[in-house]
């Protein structure tokens, strides 16, 4: 069965090997006689495959012990309000990056639980760098800094963690987590939506340092609470089992690859070589600083923007599919997350110079 290039921003590509084991199980999963999806979140098969994903996950990451994975829902978005409601800790003021427009999402959502200080934004340079840390504004008594390591529509990363003494650092890694190796411990949260580099749509993954939880304020809801979801091993309600599982069989493939190392091998590979054809084009464009382009999305325009939708259409019919830019930048964006073969990068570039070529 032919598969085609997805380019999507996400719900973004999974492992081919992935599906088809997902395939093979589907109706009976390990003789069970039944599928994951129709198992008690507490039986002992799936606390098994529960328990099996998160070790893979804390052996790819080297997540140190005192810090708790849950399995979560609700998507990164619940947690522009959930890391306010429970990091605040009595604390009036919050530190926020502005890099993009996730960030500033993050931004606007916290405003309804705190004051907060935007401590660096890249807003008039359209968002195509990072700021210079040097010129940040942070406040040594804000409960945490926030911020987006990689910005899924602007296609702007950090090149570093940003250091921030003992104010926790909090970050959506949404469209980087698992892409290199990550120092864990520099953070008090990561938080992440599945449907980039993990699996489906559906499952938030959420990493949080044990001395951050519980501090939740008055009359946050149960659902939002990271206490509850901690001391209950994400099972206080039922959790989004299937996804669980799905992220388990992408930790095992990732493992099976050679781990972060070789991710982050592979990944800049992609990256480079995209980049490097776009910038000796002369006829497409990234306007991101060098510096801080991302590995994962990388947005580009024609110089002819009147050929944008001849563009789409041809590359559709040539199985490079989803290179639309998002709506609030226009232009193409071609998102190359962990599950994007090689070969779909080769394919791209080759239909791009065609494209170059034909309509020069
Ligand atoms: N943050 C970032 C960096 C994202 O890319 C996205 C989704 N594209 C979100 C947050 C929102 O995630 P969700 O749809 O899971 O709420």
């Amino acid at each position: 069965m032919s598969r085609i290039y997805n380019f999507s921003a996400g719900p973004a590509m999974l492992p081919r090997e992935v599906l088809e084991k997902a395939a093979s199980e589907l109706i009976d999963w390990h003789g069970s006689g039944m599928s994951i999806m129709e198992m008690s979140h507490r039986g002992k098969e799936f606390t098994a495959v529960a328990e099996k994903a998160e070790a893979d996950l804390r052996e790819l990451l080297a997540i140190p012990q005192n810090y708790k994975v849950l399995f979560l829902q609700g998507g990164a978005s619940s947690q522009f309000a959930m890391v306010p409601m429970n990091l605040l800790r009595g604390r009036k003021t919050a530190d926020y990056i502005n890099t993009g427009q996730w960030s500033k999402k993050a931004i606007s959502e916290a405003k309804h639980y705190c004051s907060v200080n935007v401590a660096a934004t890249s807003e008039p340079e359209n968002f195509t760098t990072i700021p210079e840390p040097s010129g940040w504004s942070l406040n040594p008594e804000a409960a945490y800094v926030h911020y987006t390591p990689n910005e899924t529509i602007g296609g702007v990363e950090f090149p570093y963690i940003p250091e921030t003494g003992s104010v926790p650092l909090i970050a959506d890694m949404s469209s980087t987590i698992l892409s290199r190796p990550l120092n864990v411990s520099k953070f008090g949260v990561i938080y992440a939506g599945a449907q980039k580099n993990i699996g489906p749509a559906g499952l938030t993954i959420v990493i949080i340092r044990e001395d951050l939880i519980g501090g939740e304020r008055p009359g946050t809801p149960t659902m939002f609470s990271y206490k509850i979801h901690a001391e209950n091993n994400s099972m206080y309600n039922t959790p989004p089992t299937y996804g669980w599982y799905i992220a388990g069989l992408v930790f095992e493939w990732i493992k099976q690859k050679g781990g972060l190392k070789a991710m982050a091998e592979i990944n800049r590979r992609k990256a480079g070589k995209l980049y490097d054809f776009i910038d000796k084009s002369a006829y497409y464009k990234n306007p991101v600083s060098i510096s801080c382009r991302s590995w994962m999305n990388v947005p580009f325009t024609l110089v002819k923007q009147e050929l944008d939708k001849k563009f789409l259409e041809e590359a559709g019919k040539a199985g490079l599919v989803a290179l639309k830019g998002h709506r609030s930048v226009g232009g193409m964006r071609a998102s190359i997350y962990n599950a994007m073969p090689e070969q779909g990068i080769d394919a791209l570039i080759e239909f791009m110079a065609d494209f170059k070529k034909r309509n020069a």
